[in-house]
């Protein structure tokens, strides 16, 4: 059966054609770890990770990259603004070099992976780090000089976008105009060195903090690592490239000039990017404040796995505007579906007719809201047998990732993983491990929970 995708490049539904029988190679742009991932850049991986798991329903084997930015992007996706890894060092009061770097990173960058388990989104077959592709960045740039695409200025390497002729592959480029002024009329400080307005860096000098180059120390590009890194892990082409929408004007037509510039080849074949998450209708951005994470969710009660089946109900390229009310209502839903769950007995078989209506809805640019309306049908349904009901919802499960199989939990009931982290952290306490054991609070704490000692042992209560 066909899955038809909107491709971002033709602007149109297109049916799925891998480049290899079977096989599907997807890439997905990563959270630069300078801070915990809201639910907004949540949302991205949500949707990547039903993607793939929609692949897999039809029996592809998926490979699955998700880069980690580590290095080198700018607080503008323009060249403009200070390394987002250099503000967390200030931020954090630690010394301004790689090793540091590092080492915030690296925090950061576990937030992001207990994250991802938190929402049971399937583990990618890798997650490449930016600051250890470094010779692979320098490797492009130097095809790209090689054929005279790239020319000097004072603060690093810069991409001539005069000279690729297709630039702006997915969408209008970034408009500004020769005077500096963007699309918006607004006034914003350009380099006066750029050729073109929509130049950007791919090599950016730092006499002080980086990585030596055939053009002096410094470091790279933010778009550089995601066109090296794909191309090193996927090949060039591949079959699906993946980001928010927020990726589009930028760093997206960016990665395709720089990569298509270097190789002649295309990048990939399928560019898809997810809507907003909204708040007050505004985008959910770490700068405009009010970004909220999964451990702000949790201290409100709410389940990481309720926020995915609130995103299910929205389709990926639809904007969606977050609420706590909207959020909880979702939550009830979930559980009353769990419930259902749990009250069917073992043994059955999914129903033929409902598997292929959500093949269908899932290959039809991943309709989930449709996804999740035919799970209630099955439930609803009086003529499908309870053991039946419960096989077709776990097939089903398997794209939707909702654990459909475990107890619902009411409010204020400890899971069974929080109670071994706190059994964990009982264990690293008694041998004097006080790091790990502050790092097992947090994961706990992640989790909605508060750990209390108390004489002997400890009790776990709900964070209100
Ligand atoms: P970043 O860490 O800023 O590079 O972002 C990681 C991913 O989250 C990218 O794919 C962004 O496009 C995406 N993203 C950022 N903000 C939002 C938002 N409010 N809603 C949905 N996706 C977002
Ligand atoms: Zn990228």
């Amino acid at each position: 059966m066909d899955i038809l995708l909107y491709n971002t490049l033709s602007g149109k539904k297109e049916p799925f054609v891998p480049l290899k029988a079977g096989a599907v190679g997807m890439y997905h742009c990563g959270p630069t770890v300078y801070d915990d991932a809201h639910i907004g850049n949540l949302r991205s991986y949500v949707f990547a990770d039903t993607l793939r798991r929609a692949f897999e329903y039809n029996g592809y084997a998926v490979k699955q990259i998700v880069n980690i930015t580590d290095v080198g992007h700018l607080t503008s996706d323009a060249d403009e603004g200070e390394d987002k890894m250099t503000k967390a060092l200030k931020r954090l009061g630690k010394p301004l070099d790689l090793e540091s770097m590092k080492e915030v990173a690296g925090i950061y960058e576990g937030h992001f992976v207990r994250d991802l388990g938190l929402l049971n989104i399937e583990t990618p077959t890798s997650l490449p780090r930016a600051s250890e592709h470094v010779q692979k960045d320098i490797e492009l740039i130097e095809a790209l000089e090689g054929k005279g695409f790239v020319y000097k200025a004072g603060d690093g390497i810069y991409f001539d976008t005069g000279r690729f002729p297709g630039y702006g592959a997915l969408g209008k480029p970034r408009g500004q105009s020769a005077d500096g002024k963007a699309e918006d009329g607004k006034a914003r400080v350009v380099n006066p060195e750029k050729r073109h307005p929509a130049d950007f860096a791919v090599w950016k000098s730092d006499p002080k903090l980086g990585w030596e180059s055939p053009w002096g120390k410094g470091f790279p590009g933010w778009h550089i690592e995601c066109s090296a890194m794909s191309r090193e892990y996927l090949g060039q082409p591949f079959d699906i490239h993946t980001g928010g929408v927020d990726h589009i004007p930028v760093h997206h037509n960016n990665e395709i000039a720089q990569s298509e510039a270097a190789y002649g080849e295309p990048l990939a074949r399928y560019w898809m990017h997810n809507a907003f998450l909204t708040m007050n209708a505004g985008k959910m951005a770490k700068s405009a404040g009010g970004a909220i994470t999964l451990g702000a969710l949790a201290e409100n009660g709410i389940d990481p796995l309720s926020y995915r089946y609130w995103l299910m109900t929205g389709h990926y390229r639809s904007p969606m505007d977050f609420s706590y009310d909207a959020v909880k209502a979702a939550q009830n839903a979930y559980r009353r579906l769990l419930e259902a769950v749990a009250g069917y007995p073992e043994g059955g078989s999914a129903v033929e007719s409902a598997r292929k209506r959500f093949a269908e809805a899932i290959g039809n640019d991943l309709d989930m809201p449709a996804a999740i309306a035919l799970a209630w049908e099955v439930v609803k349904d009086k003529a499908i047998p309870d053991a039946d009901k419960r096989a077709t919802l776990l097939d089903f499960d398997r794209v939707l990732g909702l654990k459909l199989g475990t107890a619902p939990r009411s409010a204020g009931d400890v899971p069974s993983e929080v109670t071994a982290l706190a059994e964990e952290r009982e264990r690293a306490r008694a041998a004097k491990d006080w790091k790990k054991a502050d790092e097992l609070r947090a994961e706990i704490e992640a989790r909605g929970f508060e750990v209390k000692d108390a004489g002997t042992g400890f009790s776990l209560v709900p964070k209100r």
